[in-house]
């Protein structure tokens, strides 16, 4: 039987629970089966683990039992609705054009290692809103809401994709390398586009001090009140401190960094 909350005060509940990325990952987890918190833990980290699962219980959208957490008839209803009234092409993949890699430039070297490019791509059609629903597609991504990117971690390379079809990709040693990363990354969205998205067991993208601090200036110049930019980058990392406090970083001359770093706090 599927039970639906009726009240206001009710619907109030499920639409905050559904308001969060992290919520929407883990019931996005669950449509796959039951999983146990620590399944759970190793997509999403441990911040606030507990308070989004009872956000999502409280809503009458998940459930525990024996130590597993699955969703609820109403919970499944929830999603199954969601993506039936979902009329519009922007959200809708099965509604998207295969697409097409029409460019790759080198750009700039990597600030990180000299000896490895950045590299600007571009696929057609852009997927617009559809881009969100790629997440699960691929076990090292996620989907910010505020940047309106799917940001894909392979190994040490962060490969970013914008709505509008711009891809940029950092650390890579040769546009052949690019190009074999773009036809892998196309293959698999076509694929999604042509049979569905079938989910994968994602990972939790670590990101540690080292990385954050080869992205600083490197300066120590002590704006940020720290004592130095490894200071810093030990800080962010802890969540202690905020990008916006190295000032340097906003100059035009670390415009990259602060690009890479901006997605690097993502997964924070
Ligand atoms: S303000 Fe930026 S450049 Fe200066 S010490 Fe802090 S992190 Fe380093």
């Amino acid at each position: 039987m599927i039970t639906m909350p009726g009240s206001p005060d009710e619907m109030k509940l499920v639409s905050n629970a559904m308001s969060n990325a992290t919520r929407r990952k883990i019931m996005s987890l669950l449509k796959d089966g039951s999983k146990s918190k620590e399944e759970i833990q190793k997509i999403t980290g441990p911040a606030m683990l507990d308070y989004h699962l009872q956000l999502l219980q409280q809503a009458g959208l998940v459930d525990a039992k024996d130590k597993l957490f699955e969703l609820t008839d109403f919970g499944n209803h929830f999603l199954e609705s969601k993506t039936h009234t979902s009329t519009g092409p922007r959200k809708d993949l099965s509604k998207s054009k295969p697409i097409d890699i029409v460019e790759v430039r080198q750009f700039l070297p990597c600030i990180a290692d000299k000896s490895k490019y950045r590299i600007i791509a571009r696929l057609k059609p852009p997927l617009e809103g559809a881009l969100e629903l790629l997440e699960p597609l691929f076990p090292r991504a996620r989907y910010s809401e505020k940047l309106g990117v799917l940001i894909i971690q392979k190994k040490n390379q962060i490969i970013t994709v914008y709505s509008t079809g711009n891809v940029t990709m950092t650390m890579v040693s040769s546009i052949e390398e690019a190009k074999k990363i773009l036809e892998d990354l196309k293959k698999d969205i076509n694929d999604a586009i042509e049979t569905g998205i079938k989910s994968t067991f994602g990972e939790k993208i670590q990101v540690d001090h080292n990385e954050v601090y080869k992205y600083l200036p490197g300066t120590n110049c002590r704006i940020c009140g720290e004592q130095s930019c490894y200071s810093f980058a030990i800080r962010l990392t802890g969540n202690e401190t905020t990008l916006d406090k190295c000032r340097p970083l906003f100059e035009q001359k670390y415009a990259i960094n602060l690009e890479h770093l901006q997605t690097l706090m993502e997964y924070l």
